[in-house]
């Protein structure tokens, strides 16, 4: 796995003193890592997650990094030092960017997946260098409806791990696209076993 997390996490957010798996943060006898597969992509992915998602089960940019070798994930927010990511970024990089132009060029060789609520999302955006000067792009709206695994969510919101499933079918990869939905279906059908119904998606008024 490609997090960068610092290590240990403080006692209230380590997931193995709370009981559960490292890998998948889930309760250690409903682990699911072994159903995770090694997904091989050209497109890189950098996942940049704000802190607040890093002791959450649902957080779903840590399982695209555990199934993708070819992802890292760095966090914001944390004490110290402010993130910069210029030097993890290679040529041809681009930021998703719910809002910004439908992606017309599908070769995106690095793309930025900021994973966070959508107004963490803006604030990451603006403090995170070279987030701002990146050229942006967004997602066609899915074609069904996205799997929920949290309360609140916009009907056509996706997921972090749906997002880049997305982004790699627009990129010509589409095995690897499906095979990422796949784990995210396992993942939320653990979700759901845990908890004992389906989330609810929101319900536009
Ligand atoms: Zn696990």
């Amino acid at each position: 796995m490609h997090e960068v997390t610092p290590w240990p996490l403080p006692p209230a957010l380590d997931p193995v003193l709370l009981g559960k798996c490292f890998g998948c943060r889930m309760p250690l006898d409903v682990c699911f890592c072994a159903d995770i597969p090694v997904i091989h992509t050209r497109m890189r992915v950098v996942i940049v997650r704000h802190c607040a998602e890093i002791s959450r089960s649902s957080n779903t940019g840590r399982m695209v990094t555990r199934a993708m070798p070819n992802s890292v994930i760095v966090d914001h927010g944390l004490p110290g030092p402010g993130l910069d990511l210029t030097g993890l970024l290679g040529p041809d990089a681009w930021v998703l960017a719910p809002g910004s132009a439908p992606v017309v060029d599908p070769v995106v060789r690095t793309l930025v997946v900021m994973d966070g609520t959508w107004s963490q999302v803006r604030g990451m955006r603006r403090r995170v260098p070279p987030l701002q000067d990146l050229p942006a792009l967004s997602l066609p709206a899915p074609a069904v409806a996205p799997l929920r695994i949290r309360r609140g969510e916009e009907p056509q919101q996706l997921a972090t791990i749906e997002a880049v499933a997305a982004a790699l079918e627009v990129a010509g990869e589409p095995e690897p696209a499906a095979q990422l939905r796949a784990v995210f279906a396992r993942m939320a059908t653990c979700m759901r076993d845990l908890r004992g119904f389906d989330m609810p998606a929101k319900v536009r008024r």
